[in-house]
């Protein structure tokens, strides 16, 4: 997944240099765009994780793609509806991450943290209300914690 990803970057042109030096990350402005930095070391996305993973099975600590699959794998086949969820924001979460850097960088749009993380947050609730839930205590905690009928 992660050299795939790479490959992609490079159609859509990563490897872009501004004329002062490498294009830094637009997401924070502070360090070279990069893979790793964007998804791992970013002061932005690193916000972005610290509130999605408070409604996660495990607690992401990590600093590469090989982490970062070993964690998603973790919960990746299970089927309780943390597991589930988990699943839906860690998805949610990478792609979002990725889409505002793109906005930031081609369209000049951006939006703050918070606001990323509320569209993360409602578009995993979208995915959860047309999932069948099991009448589980657990699944009656989980509906009333992300609001679901
Ligand atoms: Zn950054």
């Amino acid at each position: 997944m992660g050299e795939s990803l790479k490959t992609q970057d490079k159609l859509r042109g990563w490897e872009l240099q501004s004329l002062t030096g490498p294009l830094l990350c637009s997401l924070c402005s502070l360090e070279p765009d990069s893979h790793d930095h964007l998804f791992f070391n970013c002061v932005y996305s690193t916000q972005v994780w610290f509130f999605v993973k408070s409604n996660m099975t495990s607690n992401i600590n990590s600093n590469s793609w090989k982490d970062f699959i070993e964690f998603a794998s973790e919960f990746a086949d299970k089927k309780s509806a943390r597991s589930i969820t988990s699943k839906l924001l860690f998805a949610a979460s990478v792609y979002f991450i990725w889409q505002e850097r793109n906005f930031r960088l081609f369209k000049k749009q951006s939006r703050s943290c918070a606001n990323l993380v509320a569209v993360i947050y409602s578009t995993v609730r979208l995915k959860l209300l047309s999932l069948r839930w099991k009448p589980t205590k657990h699944a009656k905690l989980m509906k009333e914690s992300w609001k679901i009928p």
